[in-house]
């Protein structure tokens, strides 16, 4: 079973210093297989302490250092599965679920499939996705990482979105792909009325063509098109200011509904 091993950041004061500093940095280990020792660069903890509950405290077996153990969540193999084309960020993922409403009756409809991030991810909450790939050298990496999430909801094709989608009565399709506006003829037979289209691109072009060629087709509306940005903050006692990293890009989202 997963597990996830945490090591406590500790500060000390200093006196000659006059102010905190750092004792123990913080640390994070995923166990892919408690039953085998975990080596940290703090010493090993053998597979004895590895079998004790979620929240527990284990010890390094020579150095007695402290870490925390936890039951290895969703999130925690999520963020461990191989990812080999880029993969959506969970900022964008969270639009995604929040604006369509999808829930544990859902049906959706995923392409392309990529490192199969998304589909897993939706195939968490709903009841049935499919995804669509053309690359076949792709498919491997993508039922591994289903695999290691222990999904049995999702159903990996390798076939060309833009030639068609065999399901029907779908109530979200999710798109990340070159040329999104080339499925908009297979989504238009395979949403149900009311479903969403959402579409994920990283440049302009692709938002301009996409949107344009859903403006043409009197069966949908678009909702909107956003770009979300996330900003990390550092919190470090009364220290508190953005982090000063590059504000990153990702992609821009476009949300469409079929209306009839
Ligand atoms: N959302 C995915 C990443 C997708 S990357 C994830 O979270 O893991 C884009 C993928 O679309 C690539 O793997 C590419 O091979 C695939 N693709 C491109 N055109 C396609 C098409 N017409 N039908 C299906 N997949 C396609």
């Amino acid at each position: 079973m997963p597990k996830i091993l945490f090591r406590r950041e500790k500060k000390e004061f200093v006196p000659e210093l006059n102010r905190e500093v750092t004792s123990v940095k913080a640390k994070q280990y995923f166990v892919s297989d408690d039953s085998k020792i975990v080596h940290t660069s703090e010493g090993s903890i053998p597979a004895s302490e590895l079998v004790k509950p979620s929240g527990s405290k284990v010890f390094t077996q020579n150095s007695n250092k402290e870490f925390v153990l936890l039951k290895a969540d969703f999130i925690d193999v999520y963020k461990r599965l191989r990812k080999l084309p880029q993969t959506i960020p969970l900022k964008d993922i969270g639009f995604i679920v929040t604006e369509t409403g999808i829930d544990k009756d859902s049906i959706v409809v995923d392409a392309g499939a990529g490192s199969g991030a998304l589909s897993c991810f939706l195939a968490h909450l709903c009841k049935h996705v499919t995804t669509y790939e053309i690359r076949s050298d792709f498919l491997a990496n993508v039922e591994s990482n289903i695999q290691s999430l222990g999904l049995k909801n999702i159903c990996v094709k390798n076939k060309s979105i833009y030639d068609g989608i065999e399901e029907t009565n779908v109530d979200v399709v999710t798109l990340d792909l070159p040329e999104p506006w080339l499925a908009l003829p297979s989504v238009e037979k395979a949403l149900r009325v009311g479903g969403f289209v959402v579409s994920y691109s990283p440049s302009v072009p692709q938002i301009v063509d996409f949107v344009s060629a859903v403006q043409k087709n009197e069966k949908f509306l678009i909702i909107k098109t956003v770009e979300l940005s996330e900003r990390l903050w550092e919190v470090n006692g009364r220290r508190v200011r953005p982090k000063s990293i590059e504000i990153g890009h990702s992609g821009f989202l476009t949300l469409v509904r079929r209306i009839c």
